[in-house]
């Protein structure tokens, strides 16, 4: 309604179209600016961002803003001025400008809708090049040079995935878009899906002329409603254009996309899962090997990577594989894109360098633990995850260092929790949610997540006793050695991080009975 106010006023006032346009944009992934409902008007070129609640600031905009060239300071969304460290799209507003963003360069940018507005911002620049060259060598070779890393939680080399698929004798290859993404607290790959769809679009089809796969397939879960529709018209849109289909751009490369849903079930995340299910089959993990590179979907080999993975790829190929390398540490290049949520101020999607520190990212970016708090742990990774203790917060986030905390870099979920939480209380939290989608096909999941959650549950009735810190800790080591799939392997890690940095909070329960 803002919107179309907005363009009647431009009109009643005589601006004319070619001086002031109106286009929609996707979310910028500043949802603590969100407050009350608020729309948000980005004028270009100034970049200035406005929070606009009512047609009476519309008229503010139109008289102060277009009509007399001035910034409207009352509606202005702003903090202070820091120097930028890349793209210059935002303004001056604290919340993106101490972010790099490079996988969500175009969130609240462009158009999702508007294959034209993408090409305007270099969109499918990368797969002309790509295409021109005729080299998937090439391709792989900055990769490499980039050090990029599957920003679905593993961390393998991209480049590496890729090479072990294109080696195949096999040339019947797929490539998938993993957008399962089901952890709590977690909206990377939603946002991205939404906002830029375009972008994964691009990133799959080089992708997938880099392995030589004929096929790609977008899994994204059913409760992305939003996420899917820009896909499928993402998908149309190029199909229309020449950008997928037989012959694209005129290259001899032959290459589509199709969409596949999943159902909601968190352990079709895991690749053999997500594998079996586009195969119309019951999803539950495989032993691995043989991986997916070698025999994948339908016995071909199958290259997956994550949502954010493939939104990476056309600004590795445009600015270079160096580029991207000198961002980030020197054994991950680029930047993690990360869901900031729990008891902070700016809540959000946060983009940074790999290397960032945690402090960094939830005080400078976040700004801080919300009501005047003091911050108790930051937990990372999801339900697989671990809680990284406040006076940790110096570290840098990266894969091995997470690692090395407890905790895990997953595909980026990152809570923040005050003095106010109850470190067993949030583990028991994580652990029901393990126990309720581990799939039941091994025991050490099906039946150690069940076990932990009841001890658990007896500790916050006041009904624990000692020994039942000793039971949990063995039942998870267990769980984590013998479980098949990655599910069961990691689903002990809050409780055991939380045992290990937060063990007075369980004895308190078991002592004090409550
Ligand atoms: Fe299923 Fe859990 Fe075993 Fe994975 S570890 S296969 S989720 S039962």
């Amino acid at each position: 309604d803002l919107r179309a106010r907005f363009l009647e006023l431009l009109e009643e006032h005589g601006v004319e179209p070619h001086r002031v346009g109106v286009a929609t944009t996707s979310c910028f992934g500043a949802c603590g600016l969100a407050g009350s409902a608020a729309t948000y008007l980005l004028a270009r070129p100034e970049k200035i961002l406005y929070r606009v609640t009512s047609e009476a600031d519309l008229e503010d905009i139109l008289q102060e803003h277009v009509l007399q060239g001035q910034v409207v300071a009352r509606l202005r969304v702003q903090e202070e001025p820091i120097a930028l460290e890349f793209l210059e799209r935002y303004g001056d507003v604290a919340f993106f400008n101490r972010q790099s963003r490079i996988a969500l360069r175009n969130a609240g940018v462009v158009d999702p809708e508007n294959l034209d507005e993408y090409l305007g911002f270099d969109g499918f620049k990368a797969l002309a090049t790509t295409l021109e060259r005729r080299e998937p060598d090439w391709v792989i070779s900055e990769l490499t040079k980039a050090r990029l890393r599957g920003r679905g939680g593993g961390g393998f080399l991209t480049a590496t995935k890729w090479t072990l698929a294109r080696q195949q004798a096999d040339t019947t290859r797929f490539i998938i878009c993993n957008g399962d993404e089901g952890d709590p607290g977690a909206f990377m790959d939603r946002s991205m899906l939404e906002s830029d769809p375009f972008n994964i679009v691009e990133g799959m089809i080089i992708g997938g002329f880099a392995i030589g796969a004929q096929k790609g397939f977008f899994y994204i879960r059913a409760e992305y409603p939003l996420a899917i529709k820009r896909i499928e018209q993402a998908i149309a849109a190029c199909r229309a254009q020449g950008l997928l289909g037989r012959d694209i751009m005129g290259s001899g490369f032959d290459f589509d996309l199709e969409i596949r849903l999943g159902a909601g079930a968190f352990v079709c995340g895991e690749e053999t899962a997500l594998i079996r299910s586009i195969e119309g089959e019951r999803g539950q993990p495989k032993v691995r090997p043989p991986y997916p590179t070698d025999r994948g979907l339908w016995g071909h080999p199958t290259v997956i990577n994550n949502v954010e993975t493939f939104a990476n790829v056309s600004a590795i190929l445009r600015y270079g594989g160096d580029w991207y390398s000198r961002i980030g540490t020197p054994k991950s290049g680029g930047t993690k894109v990360f869901a900031l949520a729990g008891k902070v101020r700016h809540t959000g999607l946060v983009e940074v360098p790999l290397g960032t520190t945690l402090s960094r990212v939830v005080n400078d970016i976040g700004g801080g633990v919300s009501g005047g708090r003091q911050l108790k742990a930051i937990q990372t990774g999801g339900p697989a995850g671990g809680f990284i203790p406040a006076a940790m917060q110096g570290m840098e986030v990266d894969f091995e260092p997470l690692q090395k905390a407890g905790s895990i870099m997953g595909s980026g979920g990152m809570i923040v929790l005050s003095e106010d939480d109850c470190m067993v209380d949030i583990a028991k939290f994580y652990m029901a949610f393990s126990q309720e989608e581990s799939c039941g096909k091994c025991t050490p999941c099906r039946e150690g997540t069940t076990r932990i959650l009841e001890i658990l549950e007896r500790i916050t009735l006041g009904k624990g006793e000692l020994a039942d810190l000793d039971k949990l800790e063995r039942l998870s080591r267990l769980c984590q050695r013998t479980s098949l799939c990655g599910l069961g392997r990691a689903a002990p890690n809050p409780v055991l991080s939380s045992l290990k940095h937060f063990r007075e909070e369980f004895l308190a329960h078991i002592q004090d009975k409550h």
